[in-house]
């Protein structure tokens, strides 16, 4: 492997690298650097993200722009604002001991008057999206024509925005360009298309091969009904503790109503998505970055400018529709050298899109069983323990408390020490997690893991917040439960049903089970609650919930919930 030195880069460049922490190249940047700095050649690289090319365009870029010309020489054009303001970022970087080179980030979603302000004190490199870059041109607010190399960084992802005509455009009016450098994780018929219309005899450069398989990135898939995926996905999340994840959507509803959910039971995650403001995207990606936030909940183009290395997980709630979003997808994990996993959770219809996603990526893909509510609780526990190591001590603060902890625990043995400081985490997803039904699909006539068999003949009322008003009848209901929680048609008992909420007696055997599962589901956005209710007493089916007839009758209030 070459070193930096040998590909021809500058000594201050150099300086910079080394302290970014970069100490050898990786193969698109000894692909392409020297080939860069040498001449005016068309460049083709095909390289995903996380594998470098930012440096790979950048440093050879920086080290050919002509400190003393102040027009704009070099244009990167990249697909989103985040992106943008990275590369710019990145440059400054890598010039840290060079010359301070002005470098300009232009990009909606921010004021143009500042971006045009900026322009006009002088740029040597202007990193842009291409609407916002239409917008300056038609307002004469930038001049292209003494550009002398393109950057496109993403050609494909520019082209799936729709910058076809953009790019077009501003090629055209970079007519004294000498070079193009075209960047694209795939080589769709569009990229091709520009390549011929505006390079010439541009050199390809595939590192490892095209849509090159990551090692690093583990494929997992979940199977599950509809109706479960979200407890699916809870699963998922619980029995990896450690999780820094991207849960991807397919839409923007989808990922506003998971991230609600998500928070609402009580993780630390929320939601990226299209309808939130630039400001609330950029706070959002923000605390993600910076690892304040543990799950992102997002759609593909939302997270398009997302760029975090150490993703552990990314999960896909559900597949997308085209095979390269899958690849996108996932690329955002096993970054830098490290592992990552791509979880997808599908129901059965989509089982038989694996294959073609496994030969597309040239990867395998293993079925996993989604864990069990006990092996969730095994995997929380490994980690208190594990946790127990890497805990941080505050011996100062501490200390003046050690002889009163010392005193109040000194009837406790070590290991009955251990067993209680352990269960102050631990219970709280045992107790959630105890009675969790099995969730994976089963062949018809096999019982679910763990199925109660027995009815205890005693039976349990509970209330539901959701009633005919949701679209709720006895049949359909009946159906769900036992579909869902596997609760024999014969373990239900009287169900009253009213406009906005109903009441249900249940055998004892299945009540924990239906109480914790049901609090999984929401119904038109609705969260639903469950809560224990005055047993029924009447053997012919009368409701007797005291409070509610007491209530209604003296007219005070219509519902009590
Ligand atoms: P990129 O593909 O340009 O987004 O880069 C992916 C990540 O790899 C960034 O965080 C870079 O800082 C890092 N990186 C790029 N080149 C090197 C290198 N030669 N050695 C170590 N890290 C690098």
């Amino acid at each position: 492997m070459n070193s930096f030195q040998q590909l021809g880069l500058a000594d201050d460049l150099l300086q910079g690298i080394v302290a970014l922490g970069f100490e050898n190249p990786t193969p698109i940047q000894e692909a392409v650097i020297p080939v860069a700095l040498d001449g005016d050649t068309d460049l083709i690289a095909l390289a995903q993200t996380g594998t470098g090319k930012t440096a790979a365009f950048g440093l050879p870029l920086l080290q050919r722009i002509d400190p003393s010309a102040r027009n704009v020489q070099a244009l990167i054009m990249c697909p989103t604002r985040e992106l943008c303001v990275q590369v710019a970022n990145d440059l400054e970087n890598y010039s840290r001991f060079a010359h301070q080179y002005k470098v300009v980030a232009v990009y909606g979603g921010a004021g143009i008057e500042g971006q045009i302000r900026q322009l006009k004190a002088g740029a040597q490199i202007v990193v842009a999206t291409p609407g916002r870059l239409m917008d300056l041109m038609s307002r004469r607010a930038i001049k292209l024509d003494l550009v002398e190399r393109i950057v496109l960084d993403e050609a494909d992802e520019m082209l799936n925005m729709g910058f076809k005509e953009a790019i077009d455009e501003i090629l055209a009016a970079c007519e004294n360009r000498e070079s193009i450098w075209l960047f694209s994780a795939t080589m769709p018929e569009e990229v091709r298309r520009i390549a011929a219309t505006y390079m010439d005899n541009a050199k390809e450069i595939t590192v490892g091969g095209r849509n090159q398989s990551n090692e690093n990135i583990e494929h997992r898939y979940y199977v599950c009904r509809a109706d479960d995926r979200y407890a699916a996905l809870k699963r998922v999340v619980d029995a990896n503790p450690g999780i820094y994840g991207l849960i991807f959507c397919r839409t923007k509803i989808e990922a506003k109503e998971i991230a609600e959910q998500m928070i609402r039971d009580g993780y630390n995650s929320d939601a990226l998505h299209g309808d939130l403001a630039q400001g609330d995207r950029d706070r959002v990606m923000q605390r993600f970055r910076e690892k304040n936030l543990q799950l992102l909940i997002a759609t593909d183009v939302a997270a398009r400018g997302l760029d975090v290395q150490e993703i552990t997980h990314v999960i896909n709630y559900g597949l997308p529709d085209e095979i390269e979003i899958y690849t996108h997808r996932a690329g955002r994990t096993g970054r830098a050298g490290k592992k990552g996993v791509s979880i997808s959770i599908i129901t059965p219809k989509f089982e038989d899109r694996i294959p073609q996603i496994e030969r597309k990526n040239k990867a395998k893909f293993t079925k996993h069983p989604l864990p069990t509510g006990m092996e969730v609780c095994e995997q929380q526990l490994y980690q208190i323990i594990r946790g127990i190591h890497s805990q941080e001590v505050q011996y100062a603060e501490i200390e003046p408390f050690m002889p009163w902890i010392t005193e109040e625990l000194k009837d406790l043995s070590k290991e009955e020490l251990i067993k209680r400081f352990a269960s102050v985490e631990f219970n709280r997803f045992l107790s959630y997690y105890k009675n969790a039904p099995d969730i994976n699909i089963r062949p018809k006539g096999e019982r679910r893991r763990g199925e109660e068999t027995a009815t205890s003949g005693q039976m349990a009322r509970l209330f539901l917040n959701v009633g005919e008003m949701d679209g709720i009848n006895k049949k359909d209901f009946i159906k769900f439960l036992s579909r869902s929680f596997n609760v024999p048609g014969g373990s239900i008992g009287q169900i009253d049903l009213n406009k906005a909420y109903m009441h249900f007696d249940i055998d004892d055997a299945y009540v924990n089970v239906v109480r914790q599962g049901l609090r999984e589901f929401t119904i038109n956005g609705r969260r639903v609650r469950v809560d224990d209710a005055a047993p029924q007493k009447d053997k012919k089916g009368r409701s007797e919930d005291a409070g509610f007839d007491k209530w209604d009758k003296k007219g005070k209030k219509k519902r009590r919930y």
